[in-house]
């Protein structure tokens, strides 16, 4: 008897995940599993696109960000079509139709299309010199035009938008961030909160202009670009538009597939669409209408489907959109979302401007659980706070002593006393603390081996300095050091 048949259309980040995870669950000996992707290489590392900016000509031919290869695959018992588009699915012939002509039959169809950077349709948004930032081939095409520029403007100031402009003011270059609205990080920020990552953020050479919206673009003559910004024409070399991204939902629009209004294809706590046989994981797909657009709940979707196929299913609940990353050298976190109703929670705001350091966190009123902090400046406490949002733990007394980090009252509790075994290191691919600790008894006590070990830290690498600190604080407490559930003192 022939095993069923596993399509993926879309070989990114999150079918990678999707093959890897069903790989190790002996997936491969149930199905025969086929991969359609139409870039022209196997999947890689999306996140980390702007560290190809600097890379040595050496790294640019051996390709660093790439996850896997189609050896891995072909080992695997994975078939691997690169650089080609699947045009539309055919439910009632059960089969994906390829733009080369092919058709490719399926039990299971796994929809991982992604998303795609919106250019927004200014005039000559279209020009020379304009470009989006998504995919391997753009930051290639950015790359080599960079070396030429000595301005860019980057239209959108959110995280994307801020992370690639300090990425690309390292290689010398002078920026200047376009935010439509008032302040920068709109999703993440609040108003102060984003007002000090703009005062610390800019320097002579890396200027950031809010309620900028851009009106047109057109050619300079001798030239470059003008970018038309109100009344003020701003003269550049290069125009990278980082202002949001769109689900690619396409091939399930196309048949007829529940999409959610906002965009992405609907899926359940089971990551399946409306149609039983058909699965969508990642940016492509929209659980009760959000598109998180971050990779660590594509991974959560794409393990709820290994789980399904194995036959141990298992549910997702929703994702995190807590982050933290440093921008030109500030440190800036969040947890949760701060933007809550002001008659259900109570907030605690930190404002510390000689230090340039700003924190808040919000607490339910009847449940005392966090539901989100936002740090700028100094982030010490995050991980602590980022696990008693994940565990939703009840704050006793004033959350307060949550902001207050050693900078302001002392060395605090080791980590490895305070936090659970269950508790989640790395939130990509679902690391606990009790793994950590196990690889640690066994010898393993550095990031690289226990990253080798259980992959904590490759996916956003966010966790990257939790997991350091809480392999530290076993060194100096001893793997057997006891969990000592915490009580916030008031
Ligand atoms: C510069 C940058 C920085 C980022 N930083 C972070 C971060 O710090 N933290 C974080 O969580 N997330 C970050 N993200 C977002 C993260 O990369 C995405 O959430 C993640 O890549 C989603 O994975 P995916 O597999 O769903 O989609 P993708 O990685 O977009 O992969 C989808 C693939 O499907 C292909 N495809 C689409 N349609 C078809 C079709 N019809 N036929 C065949 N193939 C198709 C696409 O070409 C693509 O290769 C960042 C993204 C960018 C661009």
């Amino acid at each position: 008897m022939r095993s069923p048949r596993v399509v993926v259309v879309g070989n990114g980040m999150v079918s990678h995940h999707f093959l890897e995870r069903l790989y190790q669950a002996g997936g491969m000996a149930h199905y025969q599993v086929t991969v359609i992707g139409d870039e022209p290489h196997p999947a890689y590392d999306r996140i980390h696109l702007s560290s190809g900016f600097t890379n040595r000509a050496d790294e640019q031919s051996s390709n660093p960000l790439a996850l896997t290869t189609a050896r891995t695959y072909a080992d695997w018992g994975v078939a691997l079509c690169c650089g080609v588009r699947v045009r539309e699915i055919d439910r009632q012939q059960r089969c994906v139709r390829l733009a080369d002509g092919r058709a490719i039959e399926y039990d299971h169809l796994i929809l991982a299309t992604g998303a795609r950077a919106i250019v927004p349709q200014v005039p000559g948004h279209d020009l020379p010199g304009c470009y989006a930032f998504r995919t391997m081939a753009d930051m290639e095409a950015i790359r080599q035009a960079v070396a030429h520029a000595n301005h860019v403007v980057v239209i959108g100031g959110g995280l994307l938008g801020l992370e690639l402009a300090g990425a690309l003011h390292e290689l010398g270059v002078s920026i200047c961030v376009l935010q439509r609205g008032p302040s920068l990080m709109p999703a993440q920020l609040d108003p102060q909160a984003a007002a000090l990552v703009k005062s610390s953020i800019e320097v002579p050479g890396f200027e950031v202009r809010t309620s900028a919206a851009t009106s047109s673009i057109t050619l300079r003559d001798g030239g470059g670009l003008i970018v038309h910004v109100g009344d003020c024409d701003i003269a550049t070399d290069m125009v990278i538009f980082s202002t949001g991204v769109q689900p690619c939902d396409e091939l399930g629009r196309g048949a007829g597939l529940k999409v959610s209004p906002r965009g992405g294809i609907a899926i359940d706590e089971h990551s399946r669409t409306s149609d039983p046989d058909i699965f969508a994981v990642g940016d492509c797909a929209a659980f009760n209408d959000v598109s998180y657009g971050l990779v660590a709940p594509g991974y959560a979707m794409a393990r709820t489907v290994v789980s399904q196929l194995m036959g141990q299913p298992t549910a997702f609940i929703g994702g995190d959109t807590s982050t933290r990353l440093k921008l030109r050298g500030i440190e800036v976190a969040t947890v949760g979302s701060i933007k809550q109703p002001a008659t259900d929670c109570d907030a605690i705001t930190l404002t510390d401007a000689a230090n340039g350091v700003y924190k808040r966190v919000v607490v339910d009123r009847a449940s005392r659980a966090v539901l989100g902090a936002v740090m700028v400046g100094e982030s010490e406490g995050y991980d602590e706070l980022l696990q008693l949002y994940r565990d939703g733990a009840r704050i006793d007394g004033s959350p307060a002593r949550l902001l207050l980090s050693d900078q302001y009252c002392g060395p605090s509790v080791p980590l490895c006393q305070t936090m659970s075994s269950d508790a989640l290191i790395c939130s990509c691919h679902a690391v606990t603390a009790g793994q950590v600790r196990n690889c640690a008894a066994a010898g393993l006590n550095d990031v690289a081996s226990v990253a080798t070990a259980t992959s904590a830290s490759t996916g956003c690498g966010s966790c990257k300095r939790l997991l350091e600190r809480y392999l530290s604080s076993l060194g100096e407490q001893g793997a057997d050091a006891g969990y000592h559930p915490r009580r916030v003192a008031g």
